[in-house]
């Protein structure tokens, strides 16, 4: 499975040749630390969006179904009283329905 990073979180990396103890650094590995963000920089960025996270919530109960709406889209589904959620892991607006009630 691919895990994917965000740049400006690696340009965060706090030991940089402008920001290091240039008394007992070592250039070298300052170079080398340069070397590598220029690599990760021009790397081509992935075709990835942010997970959006939701939840069903419950707007209507009778004795064995329940209508549930989409936190993020309002998109309404029928369902047993108790939603499995691993029945319906993600709306189709693609919200991942993680959220804690
Ligand atoms: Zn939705």
């Amino acid at each position: 499975m691919s895990e994917y990073i965000e740049k400006e979180a690696l340009r965060q990396f706090p030991i940089r040749k402008d920001h290091y103890d240039k008394e007992n650094g070592d250039e070298h590995f300052i170079f080398g630390i340069e070397a590598v963000l220029e690599y990760a920089e021009n790397l081509p960025a992935a075709d990835v969006a942010p997970v959006v996270h939701g939840r069903w919530e419950q707007i209507k109960e009778w004795a064995t179904k329940a209508k549930y709406r989409c936190s993020v889209c309002g998109r309404e589904i029928m369902s047993a009283v108790k939603v499995n959620i691993e029945k319906y892991p993600y709306c189709h607006c693609g919200a991942k329905m993680d959220l804690e009630g």
